[in-house]
């Protein structure tokens, strides 16, 4: 306690002491003069070995910037410690102050180690250069090594920003001292460019390194993009021929344009581009006519896959890309395209929500396809937002769209593919239904072929495929049957008298009179007409005989009514035996010959085939 007293003074002085401190450190640095700032500057001449550079040296630090045109800025030995310090990546904003359209870039760098024992690999240097706004050229050691688009004072000027390029670095660029002097000539191309895009280095990478490995790192850090391009080329050439095969299913038309869109905007963002050998303008519309496709045909791929009705609202909507497409297709330059790149990016945001809240509502609701899309739907929409984020900072790198796209157009491939599937076990369990339904009425025709109609007895067809078994069996049991043959006597008069209908009606009151009289195991049938046929299994011809009788009195002794008029009928009946070798139709014959007798005889009496008749 007795402490506290000297305490709080000395705490009261601290932060007084604190300040005087700083605002003395502050005084110090601001006195240093500016030539000590030069000496370090002077001192900061990156020495890079030889192996180092061989190895790969990435050229991000250590540049001096300038805005404005003097050939004289490309000679090594020029003084351009006045100049700005600068990054890269750095752009410049050409204004009104300072019009000029073109801007220099020079780097400054020290190769140590022996030259004369390196002499060899110092030959397969070379230089790799990320992308540049708007165009530039390229001096080594005060020489034009090469460059990217077509500068003034060429009258056949061009712009071509989106290439990296790799330079060898001849022997001759580097100093008796090992000095290397890179300048690079950089031109806005237009103030509207320059304005709105910025001038000057603004992606890639920046090193020195052996020529021959630059090139392959080049080439192998441009195969996935090229891969890309060309899977969703070969997917969008597949569905379309799909499509074209299947015209009914239009969402493989939609889904097979939005991969082709997708692979031309992948492909004309890839270095690979350049083997096509056209103009940079070209590319350059491919790349933005295919993103004013994207959002359309992405809209109506998700509302097709997902069943959905598009409304006028959203028709309009879709037609609005189009529009905005063929307008910035038509209109010569690329200035166009950035006084409305924003309002691309702004007007695809009602899309990229519609999508959001369409997707997200019906997977909630237990939609199958709508949970895949939703998946590839979340990492595209997150794609763009870091490309609209990126846009809007000046520092642009790796673009995600083109793998935003793929996720997204994988993710209706799979739902596509889900799609069909169902479509495929639906049918198929269509077909199993109509193959039971087919089974079914098939298995009435074959029935209604064998059944007479009339009277319900077997037709002449059921009896013989009947009768074509029970010969099988005579085989196996050596057991023969009988057949009977029995004939309405006089029936023609029974339709002159009383009409067809009641003739009708005695028909089937004989079948439903035979049959009642006859054991399962024998077969009756309706044979033709007014003909009838009994095949009686294991039946000695004698009995067959005595059951005709019985029918025979059966018929006889009934009354038939119909329509409120009485009649009776007899029949004559002829009985054979099968004989063991013999066809059933010669059978018959017998039985037929039986009755034909009968007929003669009288009618209504029963007569034994070749044997003699029994009244
Ligand atoms: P028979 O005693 O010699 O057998 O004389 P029938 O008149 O019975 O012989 P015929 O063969 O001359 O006549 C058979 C008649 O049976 C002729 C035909 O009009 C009649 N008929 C055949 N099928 C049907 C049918 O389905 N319904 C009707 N109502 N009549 C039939
Ligand atoms: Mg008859
Ligand atoms: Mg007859």
């Amino acid at each position: 306690m007795r402490a506290m007293p000297d305490l709080i003074p000395l705490n009261k002085a601290a932060p007084i002491r604190a300040v005087i401190g700083l605002a003395a450190l502050l005084l110090l640095l601001l006195a240093l003069p500016a030539p000590a700032a030069e000496s370090r500057d002077a001192q900061s001449i990156p020495l890079v070995s030889i192996d180092q550079a061989l190895a790969g040296w990435k050229l991000y630090d250590g540049w001096r910037f300038h805005v404005g045109d003097d050939p004289a800025w490309a000679d090594p030995g020029f003084d351009d410690s006045q100049w700005q310090r600068v990054d890269l990546s750095h752009r410049w904003y050409p204004s009104q102050e300072n019009a000029s359209l073109f801007g220099w870039y020079r780097l400054r760098l020290q190769l140590t180690g022996d030259r004369e024992t390196n002499e060899g690999r110092l030959a397969g240097l070379g230089v790799q250069l990320g992308q540049v706004l708007n165009a530039y050229e390229l001096y080594l050691g005060g020489k034009r090594i090469g460059g990217v688009g077509r500068l003034p004072p060429s009258t056949a000027t061009g712009i071509n920003y989106d290439r990296k390029q790799i330079f060898p670095v001849p022997r001759s660029a580097l100093s008796e001292e090992g000095e290397l002097v890179l300048a690079i000539r950089v031109w806005a191309g237009s103030e509207v460019l320059g304005e709105h895009w910025g001038v000057g280095p603004y992606n890639g990478d920046f090193q020195l390194g052996r020529y021959d490995r630059l090139l392959i790192g080049l080439v192998v850090s441009e195969m996935p993009g090229l891969l890309l391009s060309t899977l969703c080329a070969a997917f969008g050439l597949y569905h379309l021929y799909l499509y074209w095969r299947n015209r009914h299913l239009d969402s493989l038309l939609w889904f097979g344009l939005l991969a082709l869109a997708i692979s031309v905007y992948s492909l004309m963002l890839n270095q690979w581009r350049t083997y096509l050998g056209w103009e940079f303008l070209v590319y350059k519309k491919l790349e933005f006519g295919a993103i004013y496709l994207v959002p359309p045909l992405s809209l109506q791929t998700v509302w097709r896959l997902l069943d959905e009705e598009m409304g006028l609202g959203l028709r309009l909507y879709q037609l609005s890309f189009l529009v905005m497409g063929f307008i910035w297709l038509v209109i010569p330059g690329l200035e166009i395209h950035l006084q409305t790149l924003l309002l691309w990016q702004l007007w695809l945001l009602p899309a990229l929500a519609l999508t959001g809240w369409l997707v997200i509502s019906r997977a909630r609701r237990g939609h199958r396809e709508a949970r895949t899309i939703l998946v590839g739907a979340i990492i595209f929409i997150g794609a763009c937002l870091h490309d609209i984020l990126l846009d809007l900072k000046t520092e642009g790198t790796g673009r995600l769209i083109p793998l935003g796209f793929f996720a997204f157009l994988m993710s209706m491939a799979v739902s596509l593919a889900n799609r069909f599937t169902a479509i495929l076990q639906g049918l198929e369990a269509r077909v199993a239904e109509r193959t039971d339904e087919l089974e079914a009425a098939n298995r009435l025709l074959t029935e209604a072929a064998r059944i007479d109609p009339l009277t319900g007895l077997l037709n002449r067809r059921g009896f013989i495929a009947e009768a074509g078994s029970e010969i099988r069996r005579v085989f196996r049991t050596r057991r023969s049957f009988s057949v009977v043959l029995t004939d309405i006597d006089h029936f023609k008069s029974v339709n002159d008298r009383y009409g067809h209908a009641t003739g009708d009606h005695v028909l089937s009151r004989v079948a439903s009179l035979l049959s009642d009289e006859i054991r399962d195991v024998d077969k009756l049938a309706r044979w033709g007409g007014e003909e009838f046929i009994l095949l009686l299994p294991e039946t000695e011809p004698e009995g067959a005989a005595v059951l005709a009788g019985k029918l025979r009195e059966r018929i006889a002794g009934n009354l038939f009514e119909y329509d409120g008029q009485r009649l009776g009928v007899t029949m004559t009946f002829g009985v054979s035996e099968f004989r063991r070798g013999e066809s059933l139709e010669s059978c018959i014959a017998r039985a037929d010959a039986a009755l034909y007798r009968g007929k003669g005889e009288g009618r209504d009496r029963v007569v034994l085939g070749l044997a003699t008749g029994v009244a």
